[in-house]
């Protein structure tokens, strides 16, 4: 089982992720949180990514590529895994089917959570002062909201023409969202089989 969540900063796709990597048994493949892991090894990819990361701005594609292909190399991705802000423009959507192409393997569903901007600078302002993320201040916000804009929201319609899209409304309480989730998901995939 293959799911892609797409939805902006803030809008709950690492929270939901981690609840369905519970319920599926796949493994989470969050790209913000292995990029962060690359950011201070010292090498000039580490140095890039930091760069991008602090600005809010989009780690090349070939860059971010190259990790998530290493790790869905890894054993415990065969039976599939949960893309977790990845992929983030269209180039990164093509490399990834060809990448499924080459291995036989597709992707089974696109879950786009939906929260409107005011709420998600409001979330984003109070995940700021919990976790201390670097890129979480107010001015980064602005910039990471807009290039969801521009850059990851047409994958929207790449990915509805191919029919694997389907909308969730990520305003609602946390648990009521998962229960939505629980059953596109169910409608989508027989469970627990490996694909
Ligand atoms: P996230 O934890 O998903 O909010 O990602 C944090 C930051 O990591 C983003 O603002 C980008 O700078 C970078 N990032 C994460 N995923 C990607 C991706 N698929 N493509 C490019 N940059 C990414």
């Amino acid at each position: 089982m293959r799911v892609i969540f797409i939805g902006p900063p803030g809008a709950g796709k690492g929270t939901q992720c981690k609840k369905l990597v519970d319920w599926l048994r796949v493994p989470q493949l969050s790209t913000g949180v292995l990029l962060r892991e690359l950011v201070g090894q010292g090498t000039a990819d580490a140095k890039c990514v930091g760069e991008h990361l602090n600005a809010g701005k989009l780690v090349p594609d070939h860059l971010v590529m190259g990790i998530v292909s290493k790790r869905l190399a890894e054993p415990d991705c065969v039976a599939g895994c949960l893309f977790d802000g990845f992929p983030r423009t269209l180039v990164q959507a093509q490399l990834l089917d060809e990448y499924l192409g080459r291995a036989r393997q597709r992707i089974d569903l696109v879950l786009s959570l939906q929260v409107a901007e005011d709420k998600l600078v409001e979330r984003l302002l109070k995940r700021a002062s919990i976790e201390n993320r670097s890129d979480d201040s107010s001015q980064t916000i602005v910039e990471r909201l807009q290039v969801f804009r521009t850059q990851t929201s047409p994958l929207l319609d790449y990915y509805y023409r191919q029919g694997l899209l389907v909308v969730v409304d990520g305003e609602r309480p946390e648990m009521e969202v998962f229960e939505e989730i629980k059953q596109t998901v169910a409608l989508h995939a027989s469970v627990g089989e490996p694909r």
